[in-house]
């Protein structure tokens, strides 16, 4: 052993390691490092470093150990015998019994044990580091080891320990404070304030004891935060939706426009009329400028919206599945497509000459030897139905154009003669 230092705590009220009174040492936690473990953590703090592996619930064996009412809980702390300075005699001491026996009560209040009556919850600590505060590290990573294993707790348990150094009270004692100082309180608490482990090595007074449970509250609580971070960090990944909102909020959208606007899967004659158009658009020698805007607009809007805009701006006046070819065709070559009705029907009022039919009064319909088609809504819906079905199209913001469906089968008093 080495000699005991002239002091712990310097004249400017720093400890040998550079710490205050009130910090603890820096902590290092890994989540899930043993594969064959139900749950698992490493965990260095400070010098020390020590592994967690939990396993259960597991039936017990053997059977005489069984609770009928709960799962039998198991704490074995182990020092390796290389962990320490002098090495340590391998195998269960006084020592290791009695904090195997501490650490499993710390964690008995929060464990939910009675859900696994007849199994046995299974926790192995290896010292493979000893730097002092051994057991409250063990604690805490087998916080950390229990939850990672899904184990149903109440909360997590944090466990740290102060004592008196130099007449003082610090927070989380280093091995040469261990050693030389005048004593060791460690504590665990559960995420509610409860105490569930308590011990003291040493003489202290009720008011340094006191001073020491507010350093102990205020390390445990950095510790918690430390062990939550690593388990949101662990459990939290998969389910980082944001990043498929834009995803989902997609798929919603569509489905959305599929409720209002019959997407071309459903609207066969609609996915006719647009194949149509495109060919009418080969075909034109010089593509007007209404047909090449809608080619653009083809390769950006969604199908439904990209098949108004293609029959709007296609200068399509009266269009019915086939009719929508007919009519570009005929446009084409020159030939203009005539809708009348018995009141006339047909209007072109924007800048591309869109086909208005809004009523009785101004219905355009559309004929074809099988086919018609009927856009309906504000939203640019467009809806197909049947062989006979029309498309009617009623936009009054995007281009007053309609296509009404056939009269005999909507009613409608318009008319179209191609
Ligand atoms: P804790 O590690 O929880 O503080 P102790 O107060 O009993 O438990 O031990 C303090 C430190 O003494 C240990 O962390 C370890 O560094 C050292 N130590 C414990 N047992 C032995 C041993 N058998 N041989 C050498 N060093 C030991």
């Amino acid at each position: 052993m080495s000699d005991k230092p002239n002091k712990l705590i310097t004249d400017d009220g720093l400890r040998l390691d550079g710490r205050r009174a009130d910090e603890i040492r820096p902590m290092k936690i890994e989540i899930g490092v043993l594969s064959r473990a139900d749950g698992s953590c490493y965990l260095e703090w400070g010098r020390n470093k020590i592994l967690v592996g939990v396993f259960g619930p597991r039936e017990a064996h053997p059977r005489r150990l069984q609770r009928a009412d709960a799962a039998v809980i198991r704490y074995r702390y182990n020092m390796a015998s290389f962990s320490v300075e002098d090495r340590a005699r391998p195998g269960p001491s006084r020592r290791s019994i009695e904090i195997s026996k501490v650490s499993r009560e710390a964690f008995e209040p929060v464990i939910m044990a009675e859900l696994y009556p007849k199994t046995a919850i299974d926790i192995f600590v290896e010292i493979l580091q000893a730097d002092a505060g051994t057991r409250t590290a063990a604690i805490n990573a087998s916080s950390i080891a229990l939850a990672d294993a899904g184990i149903p707790m109440k909360g997590l348990v944090t466990s740290c320990a102060f004592g008196k150094v130099d007449g003082q009270i610090v927070l989380d004692l280093n091995k040469e404070e261990d050693n030389y100082g005048e004593a060791d309180f460690p504590v665990a608490l559960t995420q509610d304030g409860e105490i569930t482990l308590l011990q003291m090595d040493g003489h202290l007074t009720p008011e340094e004891i006191k001073k020491g449970f507010e350093l102990v509250k205020k390390g445990c609580k950095e510790i918690l935060e430390i062990q939550q971070t690593v388990l949101r960090k662990k459990f939290e990944t998969p389910v980082e939706e944001p990043e498929a909102e834009p995803e989902a909020k997609t798929v919603d959208t569509e489905s959305e426009a599929a409720e209002t606007e019959p997407s071309l899967e459903y609207a066969p004659e609609a996915a006719a009329v647009e194949e149509t158009i495109e060919e009418a658009e080969e075909l034109e020698e010089e593509p007007s400028e209404e047909t090449t805007k809608a080619g653009a607009v083809t390769e950006t809007v969604p199908e439904a919206e990209e098949l108004e805009e293609i029959v709007k701006e296609a200068e399509v006046e009266v269009v019915d599945g086939e009719a929508i070819e007919e009519a570009i065709e005929a446009e084409s070559e020159e030939e203009a497509i005539e809708a009348e009705t018995e009141e006339e029907a047909i209007e072109a009022e924007t800048e591309e000459e869109a086909i208005e039919a809004e009523t009785e009064e101004e219905a355009e319909e559309a004929e074809t030897e099988e086919e018609a088609e009927e856009a309906e809504t504000e939203e640019e819906a467009i809806e197909a139905e049947t062989e006979e079905e029309a498309i009617e199209a009623e936009d009054e913001s995007k281009g007053p154009w309609k296509v009404v469906k056939d009269p005999s089968e909507s009613g409608s008093r318009g008319e179209n003669d191609e």
